[in-house]
């Protein structure tokens, strides 16, 4: 697994965002030594104070590919931008109408929204130390191959009142069936901003 492509089994030669470049460039753009942006990861680990959008502490270490990375994740990573700005343009209102942002295709869109969420959640989860469950990887890969749903995974969107400024990627929440090393269920959320944007995966028994 190591130095492989997570998704396709290539070689792992891209440095995946954690948070997308054009997204962090969108919402913060004024970012310098002055005005920097607070950035928390894994909880009260690391909370970083950043100058510069260039800053290595964006990225994940190499876990997939870049044909992974650019061309076959493409229309996800457009889908999620398209609608990280709308819902950023229309702060506080919280009945959207998918259609007004992608069209009659919103269905399909949003499932791309999901799918580059789920590259992002897969990503960081094998940057983690979570090795001591088994992680869905082959059911996340299979999704993102083929622009199928991946039916274990939800994702959610929420406004948020907290500072401006402020970008969080946090740990990751695993629960267990009581008393068993079973695990459930495992939780993410990042927040760019205003937004907040939930991640969860049910094991399946
Ligand atoms: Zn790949």
């Amino acid at each position: 697994m190591k130095d492989k492509c997570w998704i396709c089994g290539n070689k792992a030669d891209s440095g995946e965002h954690i948070i997308k470049k054009s997204i962090l460039e969108n919402s913060f753009s004024n970012i310098s030594q002055k005005k920097p942006i607070f950035w928390r990861i894994n909880g009260k680990v690391q909370k970083n104070i950043i100058g510069s959008l260039k800053s290595k502490k964006f990225h994940f270490e190499k876990k997939i590919c870049s044909k992974c990375n650019n061309e076959l994740t493409q229309p996800y990573d457009n889908a999620f931008d398209k609608l990280l700005n709308y819902l950023s343009c229309n702060k506080g209102n919280n009945k959207i109408d998918l259609s007004k942002i992608f069209g009659k295709d919103y269905e399909k869109q949003m499932l791309y929204v999901k799918l580059y969420l789920a590259k992002i959640f897969m990503t960081k989860l094998l940057s983690s130390n979570i090795k001591y469950i088994d992680l869905p990887v082959r059911e996340f890969a299979e999704g993102i191959l083929n622009g199928k749903d991946i039916e274990d995974f939800f994702i959610d969107f929420k406004y948020n009142n907290y500072p401006t400024n402020y970008i969080v990627s946090s740990d990751f929440e695993v629960k267990f069936i009581k008393d068993t090393d079973i695990p459930l269920s495992i939780k993410q959320f990042i927040t760019i901003d205003s937004i907040t944007i939930e991640m969860i995966y049910y094991y399946r028994f």
